[in-house]
């Protein structure tokens, strides 16, 4: 029980709002991305500044709460809220500053991958973030962050100069190449274990036009389709960035009639490299089995990044699974071809997300990711917009997921699992484990930041 008084004094301090399960806005501030996730918190802090951040932090701990930090909500698992605790809600902390000399862009903890993609834009200069422009700034980074721009310019993680932290203990500081050298490594991948950022600062890079979109052929070519792709992304130049799925075509625009509601397999893809090179580079995609639908053209980088914005709305029904993969064999692709077969729903898929390219040449130990050698990073996802499916969809994932599992590379990226405990978060973070053991005992020894997937500090 939080002391009534102490509570009025706490929101009293705060430039942003004090929601509690009173307030009428309660219930509209506590949903989350997944539909799935209906949490209670005892009161949720929408900070508006880093001195809002620091008297929540210093509240929380004061008064033995449990904390979970809220960026974009985007968490399959739902680590940005909780039951009963205090909710830190970063969204009021949203602002952009790009440098288009220095090529980098300041961006406050609320913001999403769309304010991002936006500031930059209009500059010609684009950050890797990830394939769907709601999620949050935050989290996203944080766990790594793997999207279109993966192959040709790293991770996420990699992009990242600097953060403004406010720890556990309520100091403030900054961390770098040059400052907090051992929190700068842990942040980079290790989640919000070590403190609640409240600002990033990015590299940015010249990237303005994309020849991009999906390519789909049909579920029969799939084994055709992957065997081909296999070959292909692990030999393409850094340019080309394409992500493989199974998927139900959506039955709208701008997918044709005859497809609707069919299953088949695709390529999402992504060139960044000279504009009057692009139709060259996709000959040989192009005459590789032709696709049944090419939607794939110059278009600008941000169109490309919120494409699925609208087919995923908040709200929907998640449960994900996730695995590194090193490699691809013939076996792995036939279990691919069988549970691709079965997607359940119109939104569920399987992607393959290639993390190979520029994310592979950062060695393993130099950021707390440790899985610079795999290949692709693997997530089946059951996604229904009725909770009645729920049972269904969850059954697909684990039996993909079950079948696929003894061919990956052990572990899975922290920002699609689930709560799968603490043998699933070692086997995704491997030799880097102990290293972040130890910085989490020095930033947040008695594990304030617990809501995440926890690295405990024992
Ligand atoms: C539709 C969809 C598409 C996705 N696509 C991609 C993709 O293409 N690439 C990719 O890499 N990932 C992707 N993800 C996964 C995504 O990276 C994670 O869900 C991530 O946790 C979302 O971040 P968030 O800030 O929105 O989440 P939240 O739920 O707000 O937070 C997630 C976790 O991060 C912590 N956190 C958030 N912000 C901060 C902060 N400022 N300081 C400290 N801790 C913080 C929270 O405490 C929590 O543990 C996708 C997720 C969804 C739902």
């Amino acid at each position: 029980m939080v002391d009534e008084a102490a509570v009025e004094e706490f929101k009293a301090s705060l430039r942003g709002e004090l929601i509690q399960p009173s307030d009428e806005s309660y219930d509209e501030a506590r949903k989350v991305y997944n539909g799935m996730i209906d949490r209670r918190p005892r009161m949720i802090a929408r900070c508006a500044d880093v001195a809002d951040v620091i008297t929540a932090v210093n509240f929380g701990r004061e008064n033995d709460l449990l904390i979970a930090i809220r960026g974009g909500g985007h968490n399959g698992g739902g680590l940005g809220i909780c039951d009963d605790g205090l909710v830190i809600d970063l969204s009021l902390i949203k602002y952009t500053r790009v440098d288009p000399a220095a090529r980098t862009v300041r961006v406050g903890a609320g913001c999403t991958w769309g304010d991002v993609d936006h500031a930059t834009h209009a500059l010609g200069l684009a950050t890797p973030t990830g394939i769907i422009s709601t999620t949050g700034v935050g989290g996203l980074t944080l766990g790594g962050g793997m999207g279109y721009l993966t192959r040709k310019c790293g991770l996420t993680i990699d992009n990242l100069l600097e953060a403004d932290i406010v720890l556990a203990d309520g100091r403030f500081v900054t961390a770098s190449a040059e400052e907090n050298e051992d929190l700068f490594w842990a942040i980079r991948g290790g989640g919000g274990n070590f403190g609640v950022v409240t600002s990033f600062l990015f590299k940015l890079h010249p990237i303005h036009m994309d020849y991009a979109g999906p390519m789909l052929w049909p579920l029969e070519q799939a084994t055709e389709v992957m065997q081909w792709y296999r070959e292909f992304i692990t030999q393409a130049p850094d340019d080309i960035y394409g992500f493989f799925l199974f998927l139900v075509v959506p039955p709208g625009p701008p997918f044709p009639e005859h497809l609707h509601n069919k299953k088949m397999c695709g390529v999402v893809w992504c060139y960044t490299g000279p504009a009057e090179q692009a139709e060259t580079t996709f000959k040989p995609i192009r005459s590789f089995g032709p696709p049944a639908l090419d939607l794939v053209g110059p278009m600008p980088h941000p169109q490309l990044q919120s494409m699925f914005d609208e087919l995923y709305p908040p709200g929907l029904q998640w449960y994900w699974r996730a695995d590194f993969f090193n490699e691809l064999s013939d076996e792995a692709i036939a279990l691919h071809v069988k549970y691709g077969s079965e997607i359940p729903t119109m939104h569920s898929s399987m992607h393959l997300y290639p993390i190979n390219g520029a994310a592979h040449r950062i060695g393993k130990t130099d950021t707390a990711w440790s899985y610079r050698d795999a290949t692709w990073a693997q997530v089946i996802v059951g996604v229904d917009p009725d909770p009645t499916n729920n049972e269904q969809i969850i059954a697909w994932t684990k039996e993909y997921w079950d079948a696929l599992h003894p061919h990956s590379a052990g572990g899975a990226y922290v920002n699609f699992m689930m709560d799968e405990g603490e043998e699933r978060i070692k086997a995704s973070y491997r030799d880097n484990y102990d290293r972040l053991v130890e910085i989490k005992k020095q930033f947040d020894p008695t594990n304030l930041f617990r809501v995440n997937q926890n690295i405990r500090p024992t």
